[in-house]
């Protein structure tokens, strides 16, 4: 599968459709998702190309690497979510990626419901 720049996420960062951002730095922006799922719901993306968590881990730069985990530690820090949160990384058909784009949902500000339904 090749990176699709048309996605969503692309123009975000290319400027060309908005977010309500919360976080941006060199190699990482965070906004909060347009459908939350919980009082707090932010998406962390690179700003690289790179289509899923395993493109992104297998791909990225060390740099990139570092840069992206230690921005969503400080972005942790600027939600309030001292008594936890979850974070979760959708990839392919079976994990329910709709965005091509890697990115990482920060769920928190409430009890979280179970991770999977039984169903
Ligand atoms: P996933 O199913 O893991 O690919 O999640 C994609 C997420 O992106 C969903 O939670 C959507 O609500 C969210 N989303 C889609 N379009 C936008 C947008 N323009 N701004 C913010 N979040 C979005």
């Amino acid at each position: 599968m090749t990176y699709d720049d048309q996605n969503i996420f692309a123009k975000i960062i290319r400027g060309e459709i908005p977010c309500d951002k919360v976080f941006e730095n060199d190699h990482v922006l965070a906004f909060n998702d347009i459908s939350p799922q919980a009082k707090i719901h932010v998406l962390v993306i690179p700003k690289g190309a790179y289509i899923d968590i395993k493109d992104f881990n297998k791909n990225a730069s060390d740099e990139e690497i570092l840069g992206f985990n230690r921005a969503v530690a400080e972005i942790i820090e600027q939600l309030d979510v001292a008594q936890g949160f979850r974070s979760i990384a959708n990839s392919g058909d079976h994990g329910g990626q709709e965005v091509p784009h890697y990115h990482l949902h920060l769920l928190g500000g409430q009890p979280l419901a179970a991770m999977l339904s039984k169903d």
